[in-house]
């Protein structure tokens, strides 16, 4: 149990605000639930948003308003992921489920009275990694919530929630970034490179935009425009490519490949006016859309829509790729133009 990266915690991203301002009133009422999942598109800050809701819960700052404050002793024990009434509940590595032990420690801790604030605040990030077991061991605390014990669950992906789960925590909802408001934030923060593009490419997630810039993920992105389309044209070697998309991590490639193949899908239906993900790129997507099937296009983005929704790590890199090459090849076959 850890907090992630905390340096920027406590900034308040202005996207927000809206959210913020809606509990911190329900906190000062009195009347914050005890269960609040936190949802939206991955990128828009929602572990953050947790995290600094969190440390206000346990902030000792007089005035309500005002917290978190960052300057009081449990703020800095917050920050240093070393308060004793603040719990992350998180799988041992990214991509891995939490387990029910990690459940049991969060229940054994419920139990004990607080240590300093009267709040004990649990975040689990993120919420979707529960496994079955788990999940039915947090019911259980769900259903009969102790008092002074709260449960911040953080989630891209609440389908993948158990409906018991999700019935029973108030839903805190963010909706992709408008561009305007995106590129200012990355603008301010001094970030270099194209931010309309990165923003569009990550479908309005300015954090996942940022980690895009900075790890050259439009560069990532855009090659797999070329790359799905030499294999269409019968240009590049499958077995090769299919070598070299195994090298990537399997839910970054998947993410990748929904992206371009949800923007063929666009354009193969002649969406030319809606938004894309990768609109410098519409010129190239369509000319590779114009020889694809659509119904067959749909088909392949539900593949990959799958893939994603499960989680692809225990699978064999090189089966994976190798399938994904084989069914791109197959949908793509000259004789079926
Ligand atoms: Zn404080």
């Amino acid at each position: 149990m850890s907090a992630p990266d905390v340096a920027e915690a406590l900034e308040p991203l202005p996207w927000h605000a809206a959210q913020w301002q809606r509990l911190t009133a329900r906190r000062q009422a009195g009347n914050l639930p005890h269960a609040l999942l936190i949802a939206g598109p991955a990128g828009v800050g929602k572990t953050r948003f947790a995290q600094r809701l969190a440390n206000a819960l346990v902030c000792t700052h007089e005035d309500p308003a005002a917290r978190p404050c960052g300057a009081c002793q449990a703020c800095h024990l917050a920050q240093t992921g070393v308060h004793p009434d603040l719990f992350w509940v998180t799988p041992e590595e990214p991509g891995r489920p939490i387990r029910i032990d990690a459940i049991r420690e969060l229940i054994e801790r419920a139990a004990l009275t607080t240590q300093a604030s009267g709040e004990r605040v649990f975040v689990i990030a993120p919420a979707d990694a529960l496994n079955r077991a788990a999940a039915n061991a947090l019911l259980k605390t769900l259903e009969e919530p102790t008092e002074a014990s709260r449960m911040l669950l953080v989630s891209s992906a609440p389908y993948r929630l158990p409906a018991t789960i999700l019935s029973r925590c108030q839903r805190v909802s963010f909706r992709p970034v408008p561009p305007e408001q995106g590129r200012e934030w990355l603008a301010a923060r001094g970030v270099e490179g194209d931010l309309d593009a990165a923003l569009a490419a990550s479908g309005g997630a300015p954090l996942a935009a940022l980690a895009m810039l900075e790890e050259a993920g439009l560069a990532r992105l855009e090659g797999l425009v070329d790359e799905l389309a030499a294999l269409a044209a019968r240009r590049a070697d499958p077995l090769r490519t299919a070598a070299a998309w195994a090298e990537r991590a399997a839910p970054a490639l998947l993410a990748d490949l929904r992206r371009v193949v949800a923007d063929l899908v666009r354009l193969g239906a002649g969406g030319e006016g809606r938004r894309l993900y990768l609109p410098g790129r519409a010129s190239d997507l369509q000319k590779t859309a114009d020889h694809i099937n659509l119904q067959k296009l749909f088909h392949f983005l539900d593949e990959v829509n799958r893939l994603e929704r499960q989680l692809v790590n225990n699978l064999n890199p090189q089966m994976l790729t190798e399938k994904l090459v084989n069914d791109w090849l197959s949908l793509t076959r000259p004789e079926k133009r």
